[in-house]
């Protein structure tokens, strides 16, 4: 059992002020396997004292001591490997062998890139007699789902420490572990006390508290569109800043010269990917009417090599959905696709066959789908995936385009110039072509109801700096 009931508060593990916790589930197995605080709003007011009387020294430091804060907070990320693994598997579900190859490498490479960025980052500009610094926004709050326990995490810290910011974390509750090991690694790497501190509790008294602290300067959140849009609310009467990467319901426009084998592979792999617990899954696949017979045979064959099971045998692809309550909103969408005429090409309701004990659920195609279908229209969050035809290249766009999101974009095929024509059709922060490597200095954030704001790379250490003219400082 990890009983982490402490919070980390100004460089040292300290007690709640209150007495309550939250029983924390492994999604295989149903059991609990630990417990944190649910903090209280005095435990808040503590760790923002800490991120407040730490922020003026911190922000002060110089670009190459952050530099070498951030690589060395990477190496002592590197020697957790073992246990970030272990946990992410555990709280999460996720197959072992992507809690190695996803989440524990991308939690490491926003520290490296964030390290990478300030060797060339340009934080002072002169304009003639004009100075224009961009300095440190203050003290942040950050608040984190719990899809990706590391990697949601570590860009907004890495960017937050690259800008000198300092920060309060508020992890998502069913997945807090991995924030834990995170205090553990800052800890270890010497960071400055009270520059980091973790507070766990519910999104009602911690998220809720953080968004309306009068002494945080910015909340940087993660999650659902209808928790951002009560951050955004609770901001605006202290005006403050708020960056918010939400929802998708992302296309995939597979092109009518596209290798069939090839486009069911990315497209199944795409809604399979973290049980489709993924803000950027391409969950809508657009596929011209031509091929769209062959295209449904070959994600029928490419399925079985995905099985799902036990997160901890290293053949699984997809482990449980996190918990009951995702799983009772995944069964729903795909009884619902059912109800409105959709036609079920694998997968469906219930468990898959043999896993009666965890969250577990079918990887589940449709066709037949109109975009018009709520299936279409709303984010599931699981293996849930929509086949809709279109006749030209101009259709794909506009149906790709057709939803309040705009988080992501896919396309796959041959022509070089049809498959940038519909990357630039995309209304969308992150659009890839033909299954290209991670890019960590890429921007990544949504367009529409998809959020406000970029992360990763250059664009995320912009968030927590706020640019200051000084007129007539070179006069
Ligand atoms: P959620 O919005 O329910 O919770 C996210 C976090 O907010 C949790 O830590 C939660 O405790 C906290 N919270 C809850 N109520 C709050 C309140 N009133 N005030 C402040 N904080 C509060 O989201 P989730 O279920 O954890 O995650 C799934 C959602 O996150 C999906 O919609 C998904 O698309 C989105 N997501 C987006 C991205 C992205 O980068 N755009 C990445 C991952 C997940």
């Amino acid at each position: 059992m990890r009983n982490r009931t402490q919070h980390f508060i100004n460089g040292e593990w300290v007690d709640s002020t209150g007495s309550e916790t939250i029983d924390v589930i492994n999604p295989a197995t149903e059991e609990v396997i630990g417990k944190i605080s649910s903090g209280t709003e005095e435990d808040l007011d503590r760790a923002v004292a800490a991120a407040k009387a730490a922020f003026p020294s911190f922000s002060q430091t110089t670009v190459e001591e952050r530099i070498e804060l951030l690589e060395k907070i990477a190496q002592e990320y590197e020697k957790r490997k073992d246990d970030i693994i272990e946990v992410i598997t555990a709280e999460l579900g996720s197959p072992i062998s992507k809690s190695d190859k996803v989440h524990y490498q991308m939690g490491l490479q926003h520290f490296r890139q964030a390290a990478e960025e300030l060797k060339t980052f340009q934080f002072e500009e002169e304009r003639g007699e004009t100075l224009i610094r961009k300095e440190s926004i203050g003290v942040s709050g950050l608040i984190t789902p719990w899809n990706f326990p590391t990697n949601q995490t570590s860009t907004k810290l890495a960017s937050a420490f690259a800008a000198g910011s300092t920060v309060v974390l508020k992890p998502a509750s069913n997945t807090p572990f991995a924030a834990f090991l995170l205090a553990e690694i800052f800890e270890a790497a010497g960071l400055p006390k009270g520059v980091f501190n973790l507070v766990t509790g519910s999104g009602s008294t911690i998220g809720n508290g953080i968004s309306s602290h009068p002494d945080i300067d910015f909340v940087s959140f993660t999650g659902s569109g209808e928790v951002g849009q009560k951050i955004m609310e609770n901001a605006a009467s202290g005006i403050k800043k708020v960056s918010l990467e939400l929802g998708g319901k992302s296309p995939l426009v597979i092109l009518d010269d596209a290798d069939i084998k090839g486009a069911a592979k990315t497209a199944v792999a795409n809604v399979a990917m973290n049980t489709g617990q993924v803000c950027t899954a391409a969950t809508r696949t657009l596929v011209p009417k031509s091929i769209h017979d062959e295209f449904v045979e070959a994600v029928k064959e490419v399925i079985a090599a995905f099985p799902v099971g036990d997160p901890l045998d290293k053949k699984t692809a997809v482990g449980p959905l996190v918990d009951d309550n995702q799983w009772d909103t995944v069964q729903s969408y795909i009884k619902k696709g059912m109800d409105e005429g959709a036609t079920l090409v694998a997968g469906g309701t219930g468990k898959p066959d043999g896993l009666e004990k965890g969250y577990f659920t079918k990887i589940t195609v449709f066709t037949d789908v109109k975009n018009d279908m709520t299936i279409a229209q709303e984010e599931i969050f699981g293996p849930v995936m929509s086949i809709i035809t279109y006749d030209d290249i101009d259709e794909a766009i506009k149906i790709a385009n057709d939803t309040i999101y705009g988080l992501a974009g896919y396309v796959y095929g041959n022509d070089k110039e049809t498959l940038q024509k519909v990357a630039k059709g995309i209304r969308a922060g992150q659009v890839q072509v033909n299954n290209p490597r991670t890019d960590f200095s890429a921007p990544f954030g949504g367009f529409k109801q998809s959020g406000i704001g970029r992360e990763w790379g250059d664009y995320g250490i912009e968030e927590f700096l706020e640019p200051k003219a000084i007129l007539g400082y070179n006069a």
